[in-house]
């Protein structure tokens, strides 16, 4: 059950677009208290009270309720709130993997994950920042041949010059997850 109201909602906004993922247990407190409600598949909306009585099908996640089972909602609705999602993507080890392909951006390998680095393009010995245009994938040959130089003084060249990635929210949440819910796809177009 505790996995169960681990499990990601996709949160909606006035204008139902994806705002964040969220956990089950907290879109249940969403939606008992009334600042959501709860999408079906069909995209029919439901307070609190009309989802109870929902049928808990063969595919559905529930949980145990006096009376019964309460089906999961993967969407849930936030009437009232109308702010657009910031689009501004997170600095991450992860999402700097993501916008670099899991690739080294020096030498053009992809490696194991745990043999991946990020790679300060100017070293943080000598100024560099803890930015998009500033970090990139690294293998750990090249980050450790590298050391505490810049490129040209190790005789290397960036694949490509580092940017910071214009991801929609939509393309964000996908990554931040394994999960991948068919309620979720109407909200969330790949791009
Ligand atoms: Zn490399």
């Amino acid at each position: 059950m505790s996995d169960t109201l681990e499990a990601p909602v996709l949160v909606l906004n006035r204008h139902f677009e994806p705002v964040q993922l969220t956990t089950a247990r907290r879109a249940f407190i969403l939606l008992y208290g009334g600042s959501a409600q709860a999408l079906d598949e069909l995209g029919e909306t439901y307070d609190f009270d009309l989802w109870r009585t929902l049928p808990v099908r063969e595919d559905d996640d529930h949980i145990p309720i006096i009376g019964g089972a309460l089906r999961v909602p993967r969407v849930v609705h936030l009437q009232r709130y109308d702010r657009t999602p910031r689009t501004t993507v997170r600095l991450t080890r992860r999402n700097l993997m993501f916008r670099d392909g899991f690739q080294c951006q020096y030498c053009a390998k992809r490696p194991a994950l745990r043999d991946l680095n990020i790679d300060h393009v100017i070293p943080r010995s000598r100024g560099g920042a803890d930015t998009w245009e500033n970090l990139v994938t690294a293998c750990r040959v090249c980050n450790l041949k590298k050391g505490w130089k810049l490129p040209d003084e190790a005789g290397m060249r960036l694949a490509r010059r580092p940017f910071r990635p214009k991801w929609t929210m939509s393309a964000q949440i996908l990554l931040g997850t394994r999960s991948r819910f068919k309620e979720w796809e109407p909200f969330l177009k790949a791009s």
